[in-house]
């Protein structure tokens, strides 16, 4: 195969949807070879100890990421890696409000029963209290529980949630009506 006939045939070749997917397969799994990894990373971690490199690439990855096209796909890839984050944080903590069994994801919240709650989102930053959680192998003795905005609001702001007084009153009706 003579040098022209060979670019004609890669144009072809590598023009197909197909092996375009299939490249970039590969060169994904290639890149996340622990060996090829530790190498990037060492190479960049000499690329960047250039201030001049690390200025110019903090600017470009700026302008990228203002670039109408992938501000939404940035927006979106945080959106779903927090939505997952959470999910995984609410599981470990029951999943669902503990005052009234809200389990809809939008909904809930992470209360510290302890009432330290409020500093520690100073703190932190709720996002990061989440991943403060997960780093830490998500902690059962921090009285950490799981309760929607509705009760952890009116729980905040009245010192009870109304749901707390329908239990009473049915238990004080089924008392009545039980035992009388
Ligand atoms: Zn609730
Ligand atoms: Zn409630």
């Amino acid at each position: 195969m003579c040098k022209n006939c060979w670019k004609k045939y890669s144009s072809i070749y590598y023009s197909t949807e197909d092996q375009k997917e299939k490249d970039r397969k590969r060169s994904i799994k290639y890149s996340l070879r622990p060996d090829v990894k530790k190498k990037r990373k060492e190479r960049d971690a000499i690329k960047y100890s250039i201030p001049e490199i690390r200025e110019k690439q903090k600017e470009y990855s700026k302008e990228y990421y203002r670039r109408p096209e992938n501000t939404e796909l940035l927006k979106n890839r945080n959106r779903e890696s927090l939505r997952a984050l959470k999910i995984e944080v609410m599981n470990a903590y029951g999943g669902k409000c503990e005052c009234c069994g809200e389990v809809r994801l939008e909904f809930l919240t992470i209360e510290h029963s302890f009432g330290d709650g409020k500093q520690k989102r100073q703190e932190v930053g709720r996002t990061n209290i989440y991943r403060d959680l997960k780093k830490r192998g998500f902690p059962k003795n921090e009285g950490i529980q799981v309760l929607c905005f509705n009760c952890n609001l009116s729980r905040a702001m009245q010192g009870y949630c109304p749901h707390d007084i329908d239990r009473k009153n049915l238990i004080e009706l089924t008392i009545k009506y039980n035992y009388k």
